[in-house]
């Protein structure tokens, strides 16, 4: 079993409540959701961060941002706006160290962020 969290997702050994898929991506509800609609977009592949990323990863990470315009638009946050998020270290409260995205709507998000 790996020892990733999120790669356990993407392989199913962690129960995820996923909500799209495709070759590159997994999209699943967050555990501890931080507003109405709070999905983490994940690459299949496991890099640690975004200070991970390599030059061959550049598909995936514009793969997400458009993944991540299709939920909003499906999960009804597109019309009032939403937010995607990347935490990167430990000012920035990365506590999971596989590439997430999250994607957050349906509450109004103050500025700048805490
Ligand atoms: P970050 O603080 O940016 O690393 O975000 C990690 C996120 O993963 C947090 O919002 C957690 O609530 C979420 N999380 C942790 N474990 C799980 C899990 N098993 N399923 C879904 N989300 C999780
Ligand atoms: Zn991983």
């Amino acid at each position: 079993m790996s020892e990733c969290l999120f790669c356990g997702v993407v392989e199913r050994t962690i129960k995820g409540d996923v909500i799209y898929e495709d070759d590159a991506v997994v999209a699943f509800r967050d555990i501890r959701p931080q507003a109405p609609v709070h999905v983490l977009i994940i690459p299949r592949k496991h890099i640690a961060s975004l200070l991970d990323l390599e030059t061959e990863d550049k598909g995936v990470t514009g793969h997400i941002f458009q993944v991540a315009a299709k939920l909003a638009r499906e999960q009804g946050i597109a019309k009032n706006g939403f937010r995607v998020v990347v935490n990167c270290g430990t000012d920035a409260g990365q506590t999971v160290f596989h590439l997430h995205y999250h994607l957050l709507g349906g509450r109004h998000f103050g500025w700048p962020p805490g």
